[in-house]
């Protein structure tokens, strides 16, 4: 049985940074007691695959992996020097993370999961595998390679997007295979019928509770409603406005996956690489989706909640079908920043907030598991000091912040996914 290490209040402080430091009104420590009891959902995030020795090291942890394009500016939190993450090795690792690695073996990620307080880990991985049971971790596979079936080099523009579409282009060469299929069909038609929809359907009969979008790494979040004819026509030809057939193919996804039972998750918030284009990225783009009555039945979850345009998705959680959560502000961001982001919706929708983390394998200082070690506290203190706020200032009562602190943490995904 694996060891229970729930966190406690002074450990997430301490992990944090150092409050006392700042000139700032506390954490309510009844409530902040309470955080820290309760497992969390993890609504988003990379773990990576333990292996054995000999065995290829794991690399389906994402689609798009960003640890290997050009250098950027990293975010001051993330550096391998950054104390917080020397912090979180020293406390989850005790200085030697392969000897820790090596004494769980095939249940180390969900060993990690238990030092990070975490119940049930959404991965958003290319693939699952031994390791990563089902019982702790549940799946989210990638749909963007499925946008993208003419030649894409009038897409590239940069060193990123150089990196990236080929990626795309194998992952979609792997979904022909997993279809029986030997290439692009002739026809829209055709490849609608004989790759998306089973692909969608293998990832559902998999286990899968969503798919995601890495859009705003390719191109804009400004998805059109193009004819079924002029997305047919680029289709067969070649010629013309690819963007309407990408436009097309995800509004098919969209519209299945929402048949299926499956959230659609997209990534919306500025993300990784030197190259990457934040306005892309706003919230905004996605109103007219949201709006449109055809795909009422598919959620969709703003993954990393839009930040820096955390003000414009405030709104756009009166959708009926539209979620959002935290991840990533929680591993790049401060508490104190943070905090403020969740009050803001949590005075608004506080039923469409979740948790997450977006634990990912940085580098080789910062892993999935000190990236999911700060996130994890971070996330705790953030939820902590604007439900405090809002004690304070008479909004909520005390019941009511227990409430939306298991909401957020927990709750609120369960019921969006039909988690036990
Ligand atoms: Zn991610």
């Amino acid at each position: 049985m694996p060891r229970l290490v729930l966190l406690s209040a002074a450990l997430f402080a301490v992990a944090c940074g150092n409050p006392a430091a700042r000139n700032q009104p506390d954490i309510d420590t009844q409530l902040a007691a309470e955080i820290a009891k309760i497992r969390a959902v993890d609504n988003h995030a990379h773990p990576v695959r333990p292996t054995a020795a000999g065995e290829k090291p794991d690399d389906e942890y994402d689609a798009l992996p960003v640890d290997n394009l050009e250098a950027q500016s990293d975010p001051v939190r993330q550096r391998s020097s950054s104390p917080e993450v020397i912090e979180a090795h020293r406390r989850l690792f005790n200085g030697d993370k392969a000897k820790i690695a090596g004494a769980h073996g095939a249940d180390y990620a969900v060993w990690i999961l238990d030092q990070l307080g975490i119940e049930t880990m959404l991965a958003n991985r290319v693939a699952m595998g031994p390791g990563l049971p089902e019982s702790r971790f549940r799946w989210v596979p990638f749909a963007d390679a499925l946008m993208y079936p003419l030649d894409n080099q009038s897409l590239i523009h940069n060193p990123d997007q150089k990196a990236f579409f080929p990626l795309e282009e194998r992952l979609l060469r792997r979904y022909y295979a997993e279809c029986g299929v030997a290439g692009k069909p002739a026809t829209l038609a055709a490849y609608l019928d004989t790759v998306v929809r089973p692909t969608l359907e293998r990832h559902k009969n998999a286990g899968a509770v969503a798919e995601k979008f890495e859009m705003a790494y390719l191109r804009t979040l400004d998805v059109g409603n193009p004819t079924r004819e002029s997305a047919e026509k680029v289709y067969a030809t070649g010629a013309g406005d690819y963007k309407a057939l990408q436009d097309y193919i995800f509004r098919f996804i969209a519209s299945e996956s929402g048949r299926l039972g499956m959230a659609v998750h997209i990534h919306v918030a500025h993300g990784g690489g030197g190259y990457f284009n934040t306005a892309w990225a706003n919230p905004l783009l996605l109103e007219p989706l949201f709006d449109d009555p055809s795909l009422r039945k598919t959620t969709f979850v703003m993954i990393h909640g839009g930040w820096p345009f955390t003000s414009e998705t405030t709104p756009l959680l009166s959708k009926p079908n539209v979620y959002v959560d935290f991840s990533e502000q929680t591993a790049f961001n401060y508490p104190r920043d943070v905090s403020e982001v969740i009050r803001k919706w949590l005075e608004y929708v506080p039923e469409k907030v979740m948790f997450a983390t977006d634990a990912y394998p940085f580098s080789p200082e910062v892993g999935w598991e000190e990236a999911g070690w700060i996130a994890t506290n971070t996330g705790r203190e953030a939820l902590g000091l604007a439900l405090s706020g809002m004690l304070r200032d008479n909004e909520i009562t005390r019941d009511r912040a227990v409430e939306l602190a298991r909401m957020v943490l927990r709750d609120n995904a369960r019921k969006l996914y039909g988690l036990k």
